[in-house]
């Protein structure tokens, strides 16, 4: 890939202020992007409704642009676009590639085996097409999973990460929610339905998503979008070797820069000096 092509992304969730581990992410996309003469984008993950908020998206805004970032054109916002996350699902199911899921979240607690993210078991799999029917009509909450057996079938995946390939596997997975119960879209379906739609070549993350790359890279080959380049990024850490996260209380860039720190002093924290 031409450097100069390079066109990567900055996806927060306005679940709350931006901290230390999101400025790395921002600081680490915008300047491959600003070394290489391309372009950077920032796009709002907002899907989830009952979560994200309006304020925090204007704040995160503000601390980026506090922290010297500039983007490229309009700043995308997901919550904008379920009509364009729903044309893809039409196809999907059109290709017999998705299926209703009625199942509660303590239903497959029970019946997955034990683990963090339980794999769902395949229950609503085998249900009759008539009574799922039947059960969508008399307004049955339900989410729509991907029929990953159906999807994977025959395709050996692989990503890009700095030039050198990786073969992955999304299998494991098991059948992953494409439309959740309570919002028409779900996580793994717009943002690789926005990296296509933005023109996204390089998806710059934190490692702790690699894993999720196969699904990512399975929706692209089926639905025909361009494969764009990965860059995994290293997660910052606390003194005591912990994953910085907001519900740890990392510290916000808000607190930092209110307590009299500078710019330059807290991208040091973060190791981007200049
Ligand atoms: N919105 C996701 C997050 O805040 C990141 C998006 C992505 O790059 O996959 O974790």
């Amino acid at each position: 890939m031409a450097a100069t092509g390079i066109v990567t992304r900055f996806a927060p969730s306005p679940t709350g202020l931006l901290h230390l581990g999101h400025a790395f992410s921002a600081l680490v996309a915008w300047r491959t992007a600003r070394a290489a003469g391309g372009r950077f984008l920032l796009r709002i993950e907002d899907i989830d409704t009952a979560r994200c908020r309006p304020e925090f998206t204007a704040a995160i805004l503000e601390d980026l642009a506090w922290l010297g970032l500039d983007w490229d054109g309009e700043v995308r916002v997901q919550s904008g676009h379920f009509a364009a996350y729903a044309a893809t699902l039409e196809a999907l199911r059109g290709r017999g590639l998705l299926y209703p899921c009625f199942c509660t979240r303590a239903e497959i607690a029970a019946a997955a085996p034990h683990g963090p993210e339980p794999v769902y078991p395949g229950t609503c799999k085998h249900l009759d097409a008539g009574e799922a029917a039947a059960r969508i009509a008399s307004g049955a909450a339900h989410a729509w999973r991907l029929h990953m057996d159906r999807a994977a079938a025959g395709r050996t995946l692989s990503f890009s990460e700095h030039g050198e390939r990786r073969v992955c596997d999304p299998m494991p997975f098991g059948d992953v929610v494409l439309a959740r119960k309570d919002t028409p879209a779900s996580y793994h379906l717009c943002v690789t339905q926005d990296d296509e739609a933005q023109g996204v070549t390089l998806v710059t993350r934190g490692e702790d998503l690699l894993p999720v790359t196969a699904i990512h890279r399975l929706l692209q080959e089926v639905m025909g979008w361009p494969e764009p380049e990965y860059a995994h990024h290293r997660l910052l850490v606390d003194a005591g070797g912990q994953r910085l996260a907001k519900r740890d209380g990392a510290p916000a860039i808000r607190a930092l820069r209110e307590a009299g720190l500078s710019v330059e002093a807290v991208r040091a924290r973060v190791g981007i000096f200049e």
